[in-house]
């Protein structure tokens, strides 16, 4: 094995080329091929696959069966590569956890991430050492991040537990990772003294720290947001309060799905992840702006557990080939994920959706007095919608005034609200993924 200064040379090498010029028939090529490796791999070291697979034609990957998180956490003892048990990962990832010690790798070699969930069920991804050392050299080449800020100085926020991450220390790169559950005062302390220039984390903890920008004293140059859905008010927020850009990565448990280029656009790593995205029919993906039905990813890169025509249930729309001559896919927006949706009654009786971005605009172009919001449906047409405001002697005023936007809003959608209730006061964060939009319901099944 290469050393892995060298290592991550060769790979930012190639994740640069690959990006710039793989394209058409060629890239067609390189992903089939690199697909049919990772099936390969399966079928042979998955006693899980083999079975799912058994009669299968492997050359035609868009005919294997699907799986999910459910599916995968059932299977985990079968589907790893390499034996290992999910009681054992569990217990060592539960006991980190608990005693706040991130440092380590299980069995000395594997990298065990513990994915929250939203809706409850906990997904456990392992990650070989070896591979997870080079992802920071995968953000570096596809974060956009202009050379002026060279070296750069990153700190880094993780939102989910993950151990196997260590600092980088090179002339050209010093990376600091940092757990999201540090306190604010120590958060910015250590922010302050590595003199960050890359500022990365989720957004509720950008948000966070935008609170408290003038105790920042590093040379902040970029934003990287990630992890979690990035609305379009925050960014402007978050650029005025910093003074930067703000840039998205698309990061899930799963895999690296994309990153920014130069532009800002957020491309899907073609080489790194199998991204299929597919309408109400089940077909690729083709319009731009319209929402996928379901997201299907084969992570490329991860051997010891491979993941297969695994089905996420975010929501992502594709936007038009980007100015930067990358061919890679643009994503233009993350929705949310499936959960997020709202559902309203229409004039018939049957109920209509409505995406979460779309409610989130009713909601901010009402007032400028409002510093955060979260809504709430335990049932269709019936909304809790809690404001958090600048001044709290407006109250009544932006209440009326978010009311009128929502009603406007859903009767231009045909729909309407069978009732709307609000709470002023400080919103509540939690610990864990921050999420503005919970439905209390299973989607209905038309809509
Ligand atoms: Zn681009």
């Amino acid at each position: 094995m290469l050393p892995l200064p060298l290592q991550g040379l060769i790979d930012f090498i190639g994740l640069r080329w690959r990006f710039a010029y793989l394209r058409g028939e060629r890239l067609q090529r390189y992903r089939a091929a690199a697909v049919a490796r990772i099936l390969e791999l399966a079928v042979e070291r998955s006693a899980f696959y083999r079975e799912l697979y058994a009669g299968r034609d492997l050359r035609d990957v868009r005919s294997l069966p699907t799986i999910d998180k459910a599916r995968m956490m059932k299977a985990f003892d079968r589907l790893n590569t390499a034996g290992l048990k999910l009681d054992e990962a569990m217990a060592f990832a539960l006991a980190a956890e608990r005693d706040k010690n991130y440092r380590g790798y299980w069995r000395d070699r594997y990298v065990v991430g513990l994915s929250s969930g939203t809706s409850g069920a906990r997904g456990l991804y392992l990650t070989d050492r070896a591979i997870s050392q080079r992802l920071p050299f995968a953000f570096l080449a596809r974060s956009g991040m202009p050379w002026r800020l060279l070296p750069f100085r990153i700190a880094f926020f993780l939102r989910i537990f993950n151990q196997g991450f260590a600092d980088i220390n090179g002339p050209l790169i010093a990376l600091r990772y940092m757990p999201t559950m540090l306190s604010l005062d120590d958060a910015i302390e250590r922010i302050n003294e590595l003199r960050a220039n890359v500022l990365m984390g989720p957004p509720s903890m950008l948000r966070l720290l935008a609170r408290e920008r003038t105790r920042i004293t590093a040379p902040i140059g970029i934003l990287v947001s990630y992890a979690e859905v990035l609305e379009e008010h925050e960014r402007v927020m978050l650029e005025r309060v910093f003074g930067v850009r703000v840039v998205e990565i698309y990061q899930a448990s799963e895999g690296l799905i994309a990153c920014p280029c130069s532009a800002g656009r957020l491309h899907i790593n073609e080489d790194l992840m199998f991204v299929e995205l597919l309408d109400e029919h089940g077909r690729e993906l083709e319009t731009t702006g319209q929402p996928c039905r379901r997201m299907l990813v084969t992570n490329l890169y991860n051997e010891v557990q491979p993941l297969i025509r695994y089905e996420l249930n975010d929501l992502v729309a594709l936007g038009p080939p980007c100015e930067c001559g990358s061919a890679f896919r643009v994503i233009a927006k993350v929705i949310g994920r499936d959960d997020d949706i709202l559902y309203f009654p229409r004039s018939d009786g049957t109920l209509g959706h409505v995406f979460p971005d779309v409610v989130s605009r009713w909601i901010i172009t009402a007032s400028e007095h409002i510093d955060e919001y979260m809504v709430e449906q335990s049932s269709p047409g019936q909304l809790v919608v809690a404001l958090e405001l600048a001044a709290n002697d407006e109250a009544e005023d932006v209440k009326a005034l978010v009311m009128q936007s929502m009603q406007r809003g859903l009767a231009e959608h045909g729909l309407a609200a069978l009732s709307m209730e609000f709470r002023v006061g400080p919103v509540t964060r939690g610990n864990g993924k921050y999420k503005r939009f919970r439905r209390g319901f299973p989607p209905p099944q038309a809509g």
